[in-house]
């Protein structure tokens, strides 16, 4: 999608310190961390909310969520993590480009923007 902020760094067309990318998503740090570790999973293709998507285009995102636990090494993860999706307004969403939060040291907590 053209405006979007995290298509743009999927196409590479902004910077962002990426720790993984495969054909279905990208992950990379958030610029403005909501823990101690932060960072974003993010589907390729570009959807709203959960609610936008078929139960197949949710399958993609499963292969996300799946994705994490292989990765805990890169990420910094061994001790834990929480994964957050903020869906709209209320939930403090500010970026409308599905993402996965992945957090981990409890110190900062969570402040919705
Ligand atoms: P949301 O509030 O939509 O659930 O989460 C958006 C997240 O994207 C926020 O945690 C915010 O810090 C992060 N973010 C916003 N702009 C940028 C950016 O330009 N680069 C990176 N790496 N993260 C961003
Ligand atoms: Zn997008």
């Amino acid at each position: 999608m053209e405006d979007c902020l995290f298509c743009k760094i999927i196409k590479g067309e902004i910077p962002a310190t990426k720790v993984y990318e495969d054909d279905d998503m990208v992950i990379f740090k958030d610029i403005d961390p909501k823990a101690k570790n932060h960072h974003l999973c993010v589907p390729k293709s570009h959807f709203k909310l959960l609610a936008d998507m078929t139960e197949t285009q949710g399958e993609m995102l499963l292969k996300c969520f799946k994705k994490i636990p292989t990765l805990v090494k890169e990420l910094g993860l061994e001790n834990g993590y929480r994964l957050v999706i903020n869906q709209g307004d209320d939930a403090g969403q500010s970026v409308f480009h599905l993402h996965i939060h992945i957090l981990s040291g409890q110190k900062m907590g969570w402040t919705p923007a």
